[in-house]
């Protein structure tokens, strides 16, 4: 057994990562005949190499999914994703993630997870090992505990110092004094920095493998500061992601409550379902047009009456189409088709840019 300094830095490896993230993992079967593709948020393009190297290779498109991004949930510098992200607002990072499985309609979730790396994995042995959909909070941690899975604190020395900040400057009538401007640590400097743009973060990443199957998951630290409990739309079948195996994959980010509210995933798949030949940007679109269209909270709205936020989805069609769309312009998804892995911009409802509010 390595020493606990070592054997941390061992488990921060990808390769490691991978370990942790197999468990539960279908038989390699050989590949088929069929052109794959990946897909994922802009955070996902290393993400999507791996989950296409894994089908190319015969693995199952969930699984592919899920290793690819485990890179991500073992990446301490993504605040938005397993280790390293940003916690809640008692400090503690909690995460949510989800997984669905082509083939079998299968579907697994975990949310409120504390201490585990890879929730995504624990989603699939939700789906493969319990008669449940979705597990949370203590349950999800002593199911996870129980199969095998690695404790660690995932809040690092980084994600603390931001934390921190973000308490200490977040009232000017508690007793916490903010650190002076010379002090403040690099990182944190950084992070709230003139540069910085507040964006929501999460990784989905969706796959068509060689024989026409589908996979994918959602899988997050959620909003930053968020209530303790808070639960989004990642870990939640419908809103952050779904599938229908005959049909496509679909799988979103940004503003969670505005996904719960529409089942904006299912309804991108039942849009997909019902359009025929539609153009898939066209019916991501529709998403974002129902979004706008529900969004009633003026609290929630810009001087010209739209969302004051942004959702992204992200979709492949069974015939191997792809696209991805967002409400405002920006936000970039990574791909692979086969051949090579890029980020392409997603399609935007509003051509600009959302402004910082
Ligand atoms: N959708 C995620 C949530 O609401 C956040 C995100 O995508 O950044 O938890």
């Amino acid at each position: 057994m390595l020493p606990p300094v070592q054997r941390r830095a061992f488990l921060s490896t990808p390769i490691a990562a991978l370990c942790a993230a197999s468990m539960g993992a279908a038989k390699v079967k050989p590949a088929g005949k069929g052109r794959p593709i990946a897909v994922s948020s802009a955070n996902g393009l290393e993400t999507v190499k791996l989950a296409m190297d894994l089908v190319k290779k015969g693995h199952d498109p969930l699984d592919a999914a899920i290793a690819g991004v485990a890179l991500v949930e073992a990446d301490p510098n993504d605040h938005t994703v397993g280790l390293g992200g940003i916690p809640n607002e008692d400090g503690v990072v909690e995460l949510d993630a989800a997984v669905m499985h082509g083939p079998t309609h299968g579907g697994g979730s975990v949310a409120s997870l504390r201490n585990i790396k890879h929730p995504a994995a624990v989603a699939r042995l939700v789906m493969k090992r319990t008669d449940h959909c979705l597990l949370v909070g203590e349950g999800a941690l002593r199911f996870a505990r129980a199969h095998g899975f690695p404790e660690e604190n995932l809040l690092t020395e980084e994600a603390r110092k931001i934390w921190l900040y973000w308490k200490e400057t977040s009232s000017r009538n508690d007793d916490r004094i903010p650190p002076p401007a010379d002090e403040l640590d690099p990182e944190v400097r950084k992070f709230f920095g003139p540069d910085y743009v507040r964006e929501y973060g999460t990784i989905h990443c969706s796959v068509l493998d060689t024989h026409g199957d589908l996979g994918c998951t959602t899988t997050t630290s959620g909003l930053y500061y968020k209530i303790p409990g808070r639960v989004g739309d990642s870990p939640i079948l419908g809103a952050g992601l779904y599938l229908n195996n005959d049909v496509g994959t679909a799988g979103s980010t940004g503003r969670g409550e505005a996904n719960l509210l529409n089942l904006s995933s299912f309804l991108a798949v039942e849009e997909m379902r019902r359009s025929g030949d539609k153009p898939l940007k066209d019916v991501l679109i529709e998403c974002c047009k129902r979004i706008v269209a529900t969004n009633r909270d003026k609290r929630l709205q810009d001087a010209k009456g739209r969302p004051n936020f942004n959702v992204n989805f992200y979709a492949i069609r069974k015939n191997g189409d792809f696209a991805g769309a967002a409400l405002f312009a920006g936000p970039k998804m990574a791909v692979h088709d086969g051949d090579s892995a890029r980020l392409v911009d997603c399609v935007p409802l509003f051509d600009e840019e959302l402004k910082e509010i």
